[in-house]
């Protein structure tokens, strides 16, 4: 090995063979994935998967770290893949310029540990259902304005992101429609994009804490159990306690719908147990159920068929890395 990591060995209980051997995501090669993986690579952890499928504007170059004037235009992928190489040419960087829905399943499972620092809902909400399918740690920080949060997610040990309001209820409504056309409709002044306010001395702060606490996750270090909440105007960290919900969508071990009260029913009761799914689990209008892998096109006639006790169904939504499982229970 060479002097590069004399500093860190010095520190109690550190293993750089771990470090060398473990694999960390990046989802978002933003503010906060910029900072991270330029730490990741100094203190040598052996491969970092990039995942980001945009290209870089001007207006990113307030706080995302490896880009200058004459990137604009380039995939963030290629260009961040370029500037840690040249902070350690020791590691392997893998890069995957595209959505995180459409990478590649058995490379995101290569992962030690996934790092999010993503600013859409429903993108953070994918990647949360993929880190519990697929038991993999998930570290997700937010920065806004002078503020920052950030929640380590083990999976079955800690609650994940949608266990409780780390993902505000509205913002996955306004991404939802027909309740996003809804909301539309009574919002009409709202515009398609909002652009949120970012400072990259926050980044530094969040990213830098995202990357400890995934450090400590592959050294074998007890991580963050709360979430952390970061007013950076007024200097103060907050933790908040969490719990894990019971009936949580995504990592409870069994979801039950209860109580269905109808057992044949008609198109009009299908159409509002739909919509009654849909809200309560904040689905969008691609949401479609699955009976015994067959997709089910919601006729009173078919559907009428599931709902019988103890008849387990799926739901399937873009939004979600995988079905949710339905057991019916009638009182
Ligand atoms: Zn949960």
């Amino acid at each position: 090995m060479s002097d590069r990591y004399n500093r860190q060995l010095l520190i109690e209980n550190w293993d750089q063979e771990k470090l060398l051997q473990s694999t960390v995501t990046l989802v978002g090669l933003g503010a906060l994935g910029t900072v991270a993986a330029a730490s990741l690579a100094m203190t040598g952890v052996g491969t970092l998967i990039l995942v980001d499928f945009d290209t870089i504007e001007m207006s990113n170059l307030n706080r995302q770290l490896f880009f200058r004037p004459t990137d604009v235009g380039k995939a963030k992928v290629d260009i961040s893949a370029q500037i840690l190489h040249e902070i350690n040419p020791e590691i392997h960087i893998n890069k995957l310029n595209m959505p995180i829905e459409k990478a590649p399943r058995h490379t995101l499972e290569t992962s030690t540990v996934i790092l999010d620092g993503l600013d859409t809902f429903q993108t953070r909400r994918w990647i949360n259902s993929f880190a519990i399918g697929s038991h993999i740690p998930l570290v997700s920080g937010g920065i806004y304005s002078f503020l920052g949060n950030l929640q380590v997610v083990i999976p079955q040990k800690s609650p994940c992101l949608e266990c409780q309001s780390l993902i505000p209820e509205e913002e996955l409504q306004k991404a939802c429609t027909p309740f996003g056309e809804v909301r539309k409709e009574i919002h009409p002044e709202e515009k398609e994009e909002e652009f949120i306010p970012y400072v990259s001395s926050v980044s530094f702060v969040i990213g830098g804490l995202m990357v400890q606490e995934a450090l400590k996750i592959i050294l074998g270090l007890p991580p963050l159990k709360e979430y952390l909440f970061w007013d950076g105007k007024a200097g103060i960290f907050t933790s908040v306690p969490l719990e894990r919900r019971e009936d949580c969508i995504v990592c409870s071990p069994r979801y039950q719908l209860k109580a269905i009260p109808i057992r044949s029913p008609s198109d009009q009761q299908l159409k509002d147990f739909v919509i009654q799914l849909q809200y309560s689990f904040n689905l969008g209008p691609e949401m479609a159920i699955l009976f015994q892998t067959q997709k089910l096109a919601i006729t009173s006639e078919r559907v009428g068929k599931i709902f019988t006790s103890g008849a387990i169904f799926r739901v399937v939504d873009p939004t979600l890395s995988s079905p949710l499982k339905f057991e019916i229970i009638f009182d």
